[in-house]
């Protein structure tokens, strides 16, 4: 891990003084080659994480667009002048890097979580320390090697493997300026904590819980088929999965619809090409999901689908929990309060929007919601009162593409600046602000001036 570092020390001496536009050049590279390994990459994924292949290409395909996004650093990375702010003075400000950052990333998006970060941080002249999850690696040592193809220095970007002990490395190197980390609660918040402490910048995005709100006016049938899609894909492991329901008024009556697409969603190995969602990372992440699900069961909440005892022929040993749905669940229950990061819907009602934004709003996280209704009033309305930071509008799963920023809130989130898009360049970069006096030759002040200028 020192050695990465050390590594990271001695490229950025040169990284950093290389000009933008071969730092451009490099990333129209690399886009090329992530496009020509799409395939391989996912299919690596599917493999080692279990996500469906299509799921897998767009995991690279989201982390591309950042890459994308990088090719436009010259215009990016572009600063602020403003002439003449005094007689012959002028002021301006410029973009520089910060010198070796780190990143650490989670499981359930290999390929396009370690591209919110290492594209981002090199194009901006900095180097980085990359440490993804210990559960699977591979993507990301599929990258380096892009990386190296795409003809990046050597040093500029190194990867660590490991757990607590290497991010206790990242959080507590000085010659490490800057922590990206994306990840569960405990970690983030235990990262921002101790990396804040050593004077790093961090960016800690976390976990979620995100409402979809279901209008009676709502178009029901792309409705009920976003609800399904966006609860129950990838198994539920995306931070953004819509995995909290809540009804306002007479569209409770759709549930049982609900409840039969969701059953319809077949249930295998990522590389069968039927599957629609694979399985759980771990037994204890199965066994995790189950427990949630057992507990609202105890409090109170019905249990409408269950998926818990389902077996996938010839992988019987597998992470598998088939689309779950539980009703009546309250704020009170452990499955509201907890991230099941499972197939589990749990589904409240409301008489009205102003009930649902009020759950919404009382609930701890802030990463994503979405409302669905055919009334751009109503829509107005869940704008501007709602607390969360990304927002959809009969668009179940609102990540922004990355000429803007990835911005969720509140527990979801810890920092200041976001991944990607203009924040992700501030976030990679410190400004200097010269102010320069160049006066005219005839006009040299004569004598010494002590009060302060005005
Ligand atoms: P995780 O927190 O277990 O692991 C993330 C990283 O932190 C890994 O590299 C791991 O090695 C490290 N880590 C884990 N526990 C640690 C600890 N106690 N101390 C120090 N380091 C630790 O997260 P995960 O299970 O891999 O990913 C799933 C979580 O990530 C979910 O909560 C999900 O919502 C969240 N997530 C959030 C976003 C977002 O943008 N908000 C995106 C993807 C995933």
């Amino acid at each position: 891990m020192q050695a990465a570092t050390d590594a990271a020390s001695e490229a950025f001496k040169t990284w950093s003084k290389s000009t933008v536009l071969t730092r451009q050049q490099l990333m129209f590279n690399l886009q090329s080659l992530i496009k020509r390994d799409m395939n391989k990459i996912a299919e690596n994924i599917t493999l080692e994480q279990g996500k469906t292949l299509p799921d897998a290409q767009g995991d690279v395909m989201r982390g591309l667009q950042v890459v994308e996004q990088c090719c436009s650093i010259p215009s990016l990375m572009l600063g602020e002048t403003l002439p003449n702010i005094a007689r012959d003075m002028d002021t301006f400000t410029y973009r520089f890097p910060l010198g070796v950052t780190a990143g650490i990333t989670p499981f359930n998006f290999p390929a396009m979580i370690p591209l919110w970060m290492f594209p981002m941080s090199l194009v901006c002249g900095n180097t980085m320390v990359l440490k993804p999850s210990e559960r699977d690696p591979g993507a990301t040592m599929m990258l380096m090697e892009l990386v190296k193809e795409a003809g990046f220095p050597d040093g500029v970007l190194n990867v660590i493997h490991g757990a607590h002990d290497a991010v206790n490395f990242i959080c507590d190197n000085d010659a490490i300026k800057a922590i990206s980390f994306v990840g569960s609660d405990n970690a983030g918040k235990y990262i921002y904590e101790r990396g804040s402490k050593n004077g790093k910048r961090v960016q800690s995005n976390m976990g979620a819980k995100n409402h979809g709100v279901i209008m009676p006016d709502a178009n029901k049938e792309a409705c009920l088929n976003a609800l399904a899609g966006a609860g129950m894909g990838a198994a539920g492991q995306r931070c953004m999965a819509l995995s909290t329901l809540v009804w306002v008024g007479e569209a409770k009556n759709w549930i049982p619809e609900l409840i039969d697409r969701c059953k319809k969603l077949k249930v295998g190995p990522g590389n069968a090409p039927d599957a629609d969602l694979g399985p759980l990372i771990s037994p204890a992440a199965k066994k995790r999901v189950l427990d949630l699900v057992q507990s609202g069961v105890d409090e109170g909440a019905e249990l409408l689908l269950d998926g818990r005892d389902i077996t996938v022929p010839g992988y019987e040993n597998g992470n598998f929990v088939g689309p779950t749905y539980l009703h009546n669940v309250k704020t009170s229950m452990r499955c509201y309060k907890e991230e099941i990061f499972g197939p589990v819907l749990c589904s409240l009602e409301a008489d009205s929007l102003d009930e649902a934004i009020a759950i919404i709003n009382s609930n701890q996280y802030g990463n994503g919601t979405a409302v669905f209704t055919t009334n751009g009033a109503t829509a107005r309305k869940f704008i501007d009162e709602i607390d969360v930071g990304q927002i959809g509008i009969n668009a179940p799963i609102p990540v922004p593409l990355p000429m803007f920023s990835f911005t969720g809130t509140r527990g979801s989130f810890r920092g200041d600046l976001h991944f990607y898009g203009k924040q992700g360049v501030s976030f990679y970069t410190q400004l200097k602000t010269v102010v320069q006096l160049w006066r005219h030759q005839d006009a040299t002040q004569q004598t010494a001036r002590t009060s302060f200028p005005i």
